[in-house]
């Protein structure tokens, strides 16, 4: 069977659920075999990759990938895809994997498919399904040239585990002149909330401009239920949250458990980055909001009352 090879989004060697989600992907289209590039891999790198069928994983161990920007990383990825005759390759629909995933395609002469939400079909015979414009459409397409190169979006499948003992082979990679010309000065850490991370998070609280720009209640809220905060495009483009934090079409994905909308009208854009979370929350002032039609439970009443009086509760079942 054909190997479809996956690029493994860690942390310090610690491997995240999208990864989890590619190898989920992976195993109905060939044999999953994973590609960690960096430091810090281990053995319990190894069995969570395992744990989800990875048959085999490739370690590149380089000090190119800290310091640079991510060329080196393409060039990794291609040398194993060229010498592994792998029949695609599945990156994480992050910033940084649609540029590796570009970069790998241009490398191996391949097409490449971004922000799928489902692969199916066996290698190299993959299709993919996209949701464009907001949700209202859904495309199938497939790569017609080479080595398929397909980035999916975070949330899209459940991992499923499929426990496997994967072999493991260290590949030694000769980067080119072009891949060291972008050097990496200096990382500026975001400042720890101690929340999950927003599209890894099983509860996500978000706030809109119902706010009124105070995160406050929200913050309290995702803290008492340990879920990460959220916000809409409008209370980002506001400055009152980050855009890292941002739910939707020119946001994050996410598809939690629960999604509490706080302040939020429920604009198409913004439905297109939660439309998938299992049970969803309305929090807001108005009961002709579109936002109470994808509903399972809805609270009319101004937020500034109801998530505190949320909070209290939860707090005192603790
Ligand atoms: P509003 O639409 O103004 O809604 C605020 C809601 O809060 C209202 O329903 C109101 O009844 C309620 N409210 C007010 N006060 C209170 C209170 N005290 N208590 C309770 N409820 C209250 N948007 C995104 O979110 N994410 C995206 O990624 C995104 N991408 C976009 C991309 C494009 C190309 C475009 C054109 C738009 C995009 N948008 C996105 C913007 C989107 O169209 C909406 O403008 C935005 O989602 C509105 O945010 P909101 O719901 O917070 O604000």
């Amino acid at each position: 069977m054909a190997e479809i090879l996956v690029l493994v989004d860690h942390v310090d060697g610690e491997v995240r659920k999208t990864t989890l989600e590619l190898l989920t992907l992976a195993r109905r289209a060939g044999e999953p075999a994973a590609v960690f590039l960096g430091s810090g891999y281990h053995e319990a790198a190894r069995e969570a990759l395992g744990q989800y069928g990875a048959v085999k994983v490739y370690v590149v161990e380089a000090g190119e990938f800290e310091q640079y920007l991510v060329v080196p990383k393409a060039e990794a990825l291609a040398q194993i895809a060229s010498s592994s005759g792998a029949a695609g390759v599945l990156l994480t629909s992050s910033p940084e994997g649609k540029e590796i995933a570009a970069r790998l395609a241009v490398k191996l002469g391949s097409g490449v498919i971004t922000d799928a939400t489902d692969v199916t079909g066996v290698a190299p015979d993959l299709i993919t399904t996209q949701s464009v414009f907001a949700g209202g459409y859904t495309v199938t397409a497939q790569v017609t040239t080479g080595t398929p190169v397909i980035t999916v979006k975070p949330n899209a499948v459940t991992p499923e585990p499929a426990p496997a003992t994967p072999a493991e082979e260290k590949v030694a990679v000769a980067f080119s002149e072009a891949a060291t010309k972008a050097r990496i000065v200096e990382r500026k850490p975001r400042a720890a909330t101690g929340r999950p991370e927003l599209t890894e998070a099983s509860i996500v609280v978000s706030g809109g401009r119902g706010t009124g720009g105070d995160f406050a209640p929200v913050e309290a809220l995702a803290d008492a239920l340990g879920a990460a905060v959220g916000a809409s495009r409008a209370a980002v483009d506001s400055g009152w949250y980050p855009h890292a934090y941002q739910v939707g079409q020119t946001g994050k994905t996410v598809s939690p458990q629960l999604y509490l909308a706080a302040g939020i009208s429920g604009a198409i854009q913004h439905r297109a980055g939660m439309q998938t979370s299992k049970t969803i929350v309305v929090v807001n002032k108005d009961p002709e909001a579109p936002i109470f039609a994808m509903a399972d439970f809805g609270v009319v009443g101004d937020l500034h009352t109801v998530l505190p009086q949320a909070t209290a509760e939860i707090q005192k079942r603790k």
